[in-house]
């Protein structure tokens, strides 16, 4: 199968000094949700900014290594050739434009297509959320967490992207509202074959969803393998399941 990322021995300093990612390598193959995992402050959020090119937004910068992204590297572009070349990514903590509604926040995410293509990425947004297409006059900043993560997941299908990075799409929901939000994500994948590198906190919600996954401390990935095999090993049982 074909990876549609990897990225090779990636180096990031922030503000010319602090070496957070410490050669990071991954790969995600094409058509398949791959979790990138570990704890608070592991290198999760850095390692999606650096394949958006967000990075560069925040000081910080790629010292060595690679982003590859179907066959080109792509460490260095800025976000806006990186989106228009079909990633893109949902920050954390939802970042949706509080003042305008739910229907011009989605129809924010397409601003790299064609005019013409918005009715038909709206359907599709609405079909995946229904609740979205119930509020798209309401001023999005009125919405509850939840809802405000399925419009920014859905402000996201909207620039129709052929690789989706998520950030801690659990973060601060409740469970139901996650397994809702995760089962959606999957069906998104499955139907639409979008690939997406997820980025959790929440490794059994991921782990739930994904095919392969890594697991990262202190900027570096120190295990990974198939959802499955993950799941089964007592080390991640114990320190990222809290089964221990
Ligand atoms: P979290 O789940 O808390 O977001 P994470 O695994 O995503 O954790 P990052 O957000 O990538 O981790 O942060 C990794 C390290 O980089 C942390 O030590 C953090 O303090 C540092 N860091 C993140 N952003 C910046 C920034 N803009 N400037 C300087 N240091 C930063």
């Amino acid at each position: 199968m074909n990876d549609i990322l990897r990225v090779e021995n990636l180096e990031v300093v922030y503000n010319d000094v602090v070496l957070v990612l410490k050669g990071l390598s991954l790969a995600c193959p094409e058509g398949r949700i791959t979790a990138l995992l570990g704890a608070n402050g592991a290198g999760k959020s850095t390692t999606l900014k650096a394949i958006s090119g967000l990075l560069q937004c925040e000081d910080g910068e790629v010292t060595d290594g690679a982003v590859v992204y179907r066959g080109q590297p792509i460490q260095g572009l800025v976000p806006e050739k990186i989106v228009r070349r079909g990633v893109f990514q949902v920050m954390e903590g939802r970042r949706i434009f509080e003042d305008l509604t739910v229907e011009e926040n989605l129809r924010c995410g397409a601003f790299t297509r064609p005019g013409s293509e918005m009715g038909d990425s709206l359907a599709l947004v609405y079909d995946y959320f229904p609740r979205l297409k119930e509020r798209r006059r309401q001023l999005a900043g009125y919405m509850s967490g939840g809802e405000q993560q399925m419009c920014a997941i859905g402000r996201a299908i909207m620039a129709k992207p052929r690789l989706l990075l998520l950030d801690e799409p659990s973060l601060g929901l409740a469970p139901l509202l996650v397994e809702e939000i995760f089962d959606i994500i999957k069906r998104f994948n499955e139907k639409e074959g979008v690939t997406i590198l997820l980025v959790e906190q929440n490794a059994r919600a991921a782990l739930s969803v994904a095919e392969t996954a890594y697991i990262m401390e202190n900027g570096r990935v120190v295990m990974d393998g198939t959802a499955r095999d993950l799941l089964d090993n007592p080390d991640v049982q114990e320190f990222y399941l809290g089964m221990g």
